[in-house]
């Protein structure tokens, strides 16, 4: 007999892979599923996650598998079937461009909050749990893992009065994010620890460093009364700094309702002048100085930009994975596995972190439904088939569009001369040239390691066609 408590599943981390985790164990009939979440609350509003999630077709597939479907996602989200940028100048000109960006098949993404994400999936645990087939238990924070004599594995959850809760899951899911601990932990019981690794790869917007500043739903903008008006809309504000480690922009993503705040990303390179910034009216007077126009003093109460000022920049890691994401214990009688951030991670350039995880959580079920419910076996084939996809989702975060943030100007024109170009190849080849690697990775049907395949393909071809046409082009200028 052991005091430890047994349960099927403990899922360490209620972010968006352990709360939608709990739900998918729930669709296939288990009981006895554990959430364990450090933060108090679950609406606890974490303002340096402020991100704009786009939920797209690879996302939505688990979730329309839970019985999550448009009129839900509706509810929380906004359906994004086109993209509209309205820019304001600090000259007091206004642009709108709509940039031909997007696949016209692709299954419709939703942009939706972290919060309101968070909010749907635990609204839908809520009504769905009537049997108490889950347990929420927030305030509480995986400590770590130890190996009893007998090969049992105990996972130790501390609560937020202090107490030490003892598990013994026959299911362990780190969902614990990027700096898991659960990952931590399983290393420490490997044979070979260096497995569960990070493996960390250079990109060029790894580093860069973004903040959040929140403004009204609505506001005008000095040259245009109307300004920001339409909560579907994405608006940008340039400023008229000139010098590169001045110059900013202001970026509002388009957000699910016209009540909601406008929340406006604001990313550079960390040797930006606006990091040296200490004060909220040190704040106040750059920003007055670079957006005449913008009513600064009036769009940002003095909380709020206190808050802002106050709040340390976030960074964007390196595109990671790790290569073991599966453990058994008790001569596989226990399972340990990870889930999302805490088996790969990369800055948010082709906006696939929440959805990956959840892809992830998919092909454990379908790995489930396979192996008949058997979780050795499903937990093998699961780690089998996910670690050559993060390994190629990490190439392609690096490579796809990571100049995106205007970090490197010249590079940033360069990628859209290249992307027209290709563009224009492919539908003038009628897809013998291979489509440009930000469009390929809106298909969200496509296997990660076939999209990378693609996107090297089509390099090469422009590549190729490129040293070709300047060959014909000497000869034609040397006669
Ligand atoms: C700036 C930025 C912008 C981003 N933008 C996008 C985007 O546009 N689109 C997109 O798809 N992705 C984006 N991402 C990535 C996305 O946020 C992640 O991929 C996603 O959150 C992963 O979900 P997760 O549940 O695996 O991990 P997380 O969201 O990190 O959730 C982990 C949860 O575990 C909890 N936890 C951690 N440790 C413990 C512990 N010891 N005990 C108990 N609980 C614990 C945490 O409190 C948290 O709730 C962005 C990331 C960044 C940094």
């Amino acid at each position: 007999m052991t005091d430890n408590l047994s349960c099927k599943v403990l899922i360490c981390g209620g972010g968006p892979s352990g709360l939608a985790a709990a739900l998918m164990f729930q669709a296939r009939g288990w009981r006895d599923i554990v959430v364990v979440e450090r933060r108090p609350t679950p609406d606890q509003f974490e303002r340096s996650k402020a991100f704009n999630y786009q939920l797209d077709g690879r996302g939505q597939r688990l979730l329309n598998e839970l019985g999550i479907g448009p009129e839900t996602l509706e509810q929380f989200g906004l359906p994004n079937d086109h993209f509209t940028l309205t820019n304001f100048l600090a000259d007091g000109k206004v642009k709108v461009v709509q940039p031909p960006i997007l696949v016209p098949d692709r299954k419709t993404p939703y942009w939706m909050t972290r919060n309101r994400l968070l909010a749907m999936l635990h609204q839908y645990i809520e009504t769905t749990n009537t049997e108490g087939a889950i347990r929420l238990l927030y305030g509480h924070s995986f400590e770590g893992l130890e190996q009893a004599d007998d090969g049992r594995l105990v996972a130790q959850i501390r609560s937020e009065d202090d107490a030490v809760l003892r598990y013994e899951p026959e299911l362990l899911l780190g969902c614990d994010g990027l700096r898991s601990r659960v990952r931590e932990a399983l290393a420490r019981l490997a044979d070979d620890p260096d497995a569960f690794d990070m493996l960390q790869f250079p990109s060029p917007s790894t580093g860069l460093t973004y903040k959040v500043l929140n403004l009204p739903p609505q506001f005008p903008v000095r040259t245009d009364p109307k300004g920001v008006h339409d909560h579907a809309m994405a608006y940008a504000f340039i400023s008229n700094y000139s010098a590169p480690d001045e110059k900013l922009a202001l970026f509002a993503l388009p957000v699910a309702s016209a009540e909601d705040p406008r929340t406006i990303n604001i990313i550079l390179k960390p040797e930006h002048k606006f990091w040296q910034l200490g004060s909220a009216e040190e704040v106040t007077a750059y920003l007055k100085e670079g957006f005449p126009q913008l009513a600064i003093d009036e769009l940002v109460p003095e909380e709020e930009m206190a808050d802002f000022a106050a709040l340390k920049p976030g960074r964007f890691p390196a595109p990671q994975y790790t290569r073991r994401i599966h453990s058994e214990f008790d001569q596989g009688r226990q399972q340990a596995l990870l889930i999302g951030d805490a088996a790969h991670a990369f800055p948010p350039d082709l906006g696939l972190g929440v959805n990956s995880a959840l892809e992830d959580l998919f092909e454990l079920n379908q790995a489930l439904n396979a192996a008949s419910d058997n979780v050795a076996e499903a937990s093998a084939d699961y780690a089998k088939a996910r670690v050559p996809e993060s390994e190629a989702l990490v190439q392609l975060v690096r490579r796809v569009h990571p100049y995106q943030y205007n970090q490197d100007p010249l590079r940033l024109k360069l990628w859209m001369m290249r992307f027209v170009f290709q563009l224009g190849l492919h539908k003038l080849s009628r897809g013998l040239v291979e489509m440009p690697g930000f469009m390929l990775s809106q298909k969200h049907l496509m296997p990660f390691t076939e999209m990378w395949r693609r996107f090297q393909r089509g390099n090469y071809t422009v590549m190729g066609l490129g040293v070709a046409s300047g060959l014909l082009l000497g000869r034609l200028l040397l006669g």
